[in-house]
């Protein structure tokens, strides 16, 4: 059962940091743990009992595209939106993967062309998620290039062009920046969920890819799921899983079905019980608290986001994104800076742009924020611009 309390001690209990003054702080990566006290306050509600004879086959629903999808879980996506508001579902196929990770290298699968002399070209907008360039690198794949920078794209010829909105590391809202007619795109919605960003409307878009690990914060169940308007790209990104892992984990799918259908129901009951409502609260906090320290520099910025209607909550709000994008006028590189400070964070040049940007993620344990604060307000004293 997956409620067995003394199973390891990684399934239940909460992950204790212990941070002295001198400790380093990964500030690295967006590792969604700050979400986790919710979900312990939900107790058993997100329980689920599996048995030994549960779950064995590696089918699902052999009359769908995707045969490997539990249909509970594509219940509960499509649940989840229409209360969300954030995409459109009716008459899409889902695709199930393990995290979005997979799910883009199946798109870039499925919109490729193996009869083609050439590979299809691979673009995003700089600063683009760092993720884009390793994994299409990662294989030397002959199927797509990787042509880094959408903005300075000029080669002819087919290509795809991924959009992240909003933006990882940037928090932008973003459409394509290409808009030529031989190009395919693909839409990563990771973060447009209420409590990174104002929910405007339903996007209505061919390949959108969404992920349990940023909706949610379980990203060690590692679902992703994309809604996938043409069938025949549904089904060559499902011959994509098949092949590269022949379906994805029915017990992860499952329980990510479980918790998005608790999620659902608790966005329609109390403030208490609305995970939205929390996650955004301490995103906001956390933001509120950044800026305030930021605004004592000349030398360091933060990008403004401008507030917008949200059609989830009924109010106006401000973005709070996942990761800050800190820019420094001072021509050195922070990522290095940072580090003799004892913060782990990633520099601007692994996503295109350059090292005079940082990205640091704000989903850090509560102690390691507040450390970094600290440090962070220390650097901007001892920096030459300072008030
Ligand atoms: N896209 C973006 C923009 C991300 O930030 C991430 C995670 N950092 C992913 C995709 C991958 O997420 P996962 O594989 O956990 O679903």
């Amino acid at each position: 059962a997956t409620n067995n309390q003394n199973s390891s001690p990684t399934t239940t209990k909460p992950t204790k940091t212990s941070l002295s003054p001198d400790s380093m702080i990964n500030l690295d990566q967006g590792d969604p743990t700050l979400f986790e006290p919710f979900w312990r306050k939900m107790g058993d509600k997100c329980t689920l009992v599996i048995e030994g004879c549960d779950l064995m086959s590696y089918f699902s629903d052999i009359s769908n595209i995707c045969w490997f999808l539990q249909p509970q879980l594509g219940d509960a996506i499509k649940r989840l939106h229409r209360v969300v508001g954030n995409a459109v579902t009716e008459d899409r196929n889902i695709v199930v993967g393990t995290g979005s990770t997979q799910l883009l290298m199946a798109a870039l699968y499925a919109l490729s062309s193996p009869a083609d002399r050439h590979p299809v070209s691979l673009v995003a907008a700089a600063p683009f998620y760092s993720g884009y360039k390793d994994q299409a690198e990662f294989l030397r794949s002959g199927l797509y290039k990787w042509e880094g920078d959408a903005h300075t794209f000029e080669k002819d010829g087919p290509y795809i062009e991924v959009v992240t909105s909003p933006n990882n590391p940037d928090g932008a809202i973003r459409e394509a920046v290409v808009n030529r007619g031989e190009g395919k795109l693909v839409y990563d919605l990771a973060y447009y969920w209420p409590q990174y960003t104002p929910i405007t409307q339903p996007l209505d878009l061919d390949i959108m890819l969404f992920t349990f690990s940023k909706c949610t914060g379980h990203a060690g169940s590692r679902i992703g799921w994309a809604l996938v308007k043409d069938k025949e790209v549904a089904t060559k990104m499902t011959e994509y899983m098949q092949i590269s892992s022949i379906g994805v984990s029915k017990e992860s799918q499952i329980r990510a079905a479980k918790i998005l259908g608790v999620l659902g129901e608790g966005c329609r009951t109390a403030d208490s019980e609305n995970f939205f409502e929390y996650s955004h609260s301490i995103l906001k906090e956390r933001w509120e608290r950044l800026r305030n320290v930021v605004k004592n520099s000349r030398v360091f910025s933060l990008p403004k986001y401008p507030r917008d209607y949200c059609n989830f909550t009924g109010k106006y709000m401000d973005s709070s994104p996942a990761f800050a994008w800190l820019h420094s006028k001072e021509d050195i590189d922070w990522e290095s800076r940072l580090r003799e400070h004892k913060i782990i964070a990633r520099s601007g040049e692994r996503f295109g742009a350059s090292p005079k940007y940082v990205r640091i993620s704000m989903f850090s344990p509560p102690e390691a924020f507040n450390l970094f604060l600290e440090r962070l307000s220390a650097i901007i004293d001892n920096t030459t611009g300072n008030v």
